[in-house]
């Protein structure tokens, strides 16, 4: 073999060598970012680490809540009955936009909805039921915390008037309880440490 044609071939098995290890390289460059991707997917769906406290408020004054009441726990599921009476203003639990405001036979009866999304995207809702009459709320109008959302009645499955408040992360029934004591308390409240159980009897 001349010297020419060795070099020749040399540089052949150097080119398909550096072919090789750049075939290795995309090989790799490709694994890296199906990880990445999947290490996004797995960070989207995991509970963010930045908390996402809301302002929370009292369904009513200090003076018509006996804070008993924030801890009871309700029948069959998470939610909360506050033994108020007749014709008391309830009060927005945190800050939302109405998406429902009407009556549901054999249930909420006279009611609303609020929704919220917290700042790391979490939906939130937040349905008071039993009202006396048709709260006087507009589908999409904006309620802050604290500010009135119905008058206490007995309407739909309701055996005496009281508020029921029923809250929703995600479309997952939470315990309203830890939400309510911390209004109660004056903080705000991260509903990602919302339960979704305990709260019931
Ligand atoms: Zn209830």
């Amino acid at each position: 073999m001349s010297l020419a044609r060795t070099l020749r071939t040399s540089s052949t098995t150097t080119r398909s060598a550096t072919a090789t290890t750049r075939k290795r390289r995309s090989a790799v460059v490709m694994m890296v970012a199906v990880i990445g991707t999947l290490l996004g997917t797995l960070l989207a769906l995991a509970p963010a680490a930045n908390a996402s406290p809301v302002t929370v408020g009292l369904p009513a004054t200090r003076a018509q809540i006996n804070p008993v009441w924030l801890s009871a726990p309700h029948h069959d599921y998470p939610a909360v009955d506050l033994p108020l009476p007749a014709g008391t203003t309830a009060r927005a639990l945190f800050n939302g936009k109405v998406a429902w405001v009407g009556y549901q036979a054999g249930g909420c009866g006279y009611g609303v909805t609020l929704t919220a999304t917290t700042a790391d995207g979490r939906n939130l809702e937040a349905t008071y039921c039993h009202a006396r009459s048709l709260p006087a709320l507009s589908t999409g109008q904006l309620v802050r915390a604290f500010e009135p959302v119905l008058s206490v009645g007995s309407t739909g499955a309701s055996s005496g008037p009281h508020l029921h408040i029923q809250v929703k992360r995600n479309g997952v029934k939470v315990c309203p309880q830890p939400a309510l004591r911390a209004a109660w308390a004056g903080t705000t409240y991260d509903f990602n440490n919302a339960p979704t159980s305990g709260c019931t009897y």
